[in-house]
């Protein structure tokens, strides 16, 4: 794993001068600085390589423009094969929900720190799909987080198995229990990393939702205590968005049309 920085350079609402300057400060960052061009509005500068990230934003603070800059943990091949645990998504199709505006509900914002995203909602009914969109994908994106799976793939996972895969029923065509597809959720939500053995930068992670209010460094760890023996877990309280999976389960059903592998994540002993 290493440390990504990211800086953002506006290049709207300047005055010719600024713009001109912005230009010249950009093109002379040193070379392993990754520019890219978002239509015009605005530069993305990515630096893999702390020195570097140092010298681009010394040079960035000289030019005096509006710069932000923000630092996250990238994980590569090495790490997922020794996580413990992965996240997992997957097919974004458009599901045609029935009724999606009725369906869900948002949530009030955390009560604790003030976040809310587009998983903080309540469902007020049944999930009703349209099986017909879905093709040959195995798993799919709902819109809470939660996983649309096909209900083979939940038999393999129930046989390796996949200990706190919660099941649900999901309606299609006339309003019957679909065949094909189930929505999967997890008994456990872990929603934020271990505060002994997790690194943030900045404010760290909610306690109660699970919001980062800062940038994880280094591994995101799960407390033992919390994950139990269970092979699925939720990052999120309601349990049903940002899944994680024990690899070893993931491995096993690795194939599955959709599936998509994220974040790793460890197992503190704690
Ligand atoms: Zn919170
Ligand atoms: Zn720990």
């Amino acid at each position: 794993m290493h440390q990504l920085w990211t800086f953002t350079v506006p290049r709207t609402g300047l005055s010719a001068a600024d713009a001109a300057r912005a230009s010249h400060v950009v093109a002379s960052l040193p070379a392993p600085a990754v520019v890219t061009d978002i239509a015009g509005l605005l530069w993305l500068v990515d630096v893999h390589d702390p020195q570097v990230a140092e010298d681009v934003a010394g040079a960035l603070r000289e030019s005096r423009l509006a710069v932000t800059a923000g630092v996250q943990t990238v994980y590569d091949a090495e790490d997922r094969a020794a996580a413990d645990f992965i996240g997992i998504s997957g097919a974004d199709v458009d599901l045609r929900l029935v009724r999606d505006g009725e369906v869900f509900s948002p949530d009030p914002p955390c009560p604790r720190c003030g976040y809310h995203d587009a998983f903080d909602v309540v469902r007020n009914g049944p999930l009703w799909i349209d099986e017909s969109v879905l093709g040959d994908t195995e798993v799919a994106n709902l819109p809470n987080g939660q996983l649309l799976m096909t209900r083979e793939l939940t038999v393999r996972l129930e046989r390796v198995p996949a200990r706190g895969l919660v099941v649900e029923d999901v309606l299609s065509g006339r309003r019957r229990i679909s065949d094909r597809f189930v929505a999967v959720r997890a008994e456990v939500s872990v929603p934020a990393p271990c505060p002994v053995h997790t690194t943030t930068l900045g404010d760290g992670y909610c306690s109660l939702c699970g919001a980062a209010h800062g940038a994880l460094e280094g591994h995101f760890w799960l407390p033992r205590s919390a994950v139990g023996e269970v092979d699925v877990v939720s990052r999120h309280p309601h349990k049903a968005a940002m899944l994680l999976m024990r690899r070893s389960v993931l491995d096993a059903v690795g194939d599955a049309r959709g599936l998509r592998r994220g974040d790793p994540a460890m197992v503190c002993p704690d």
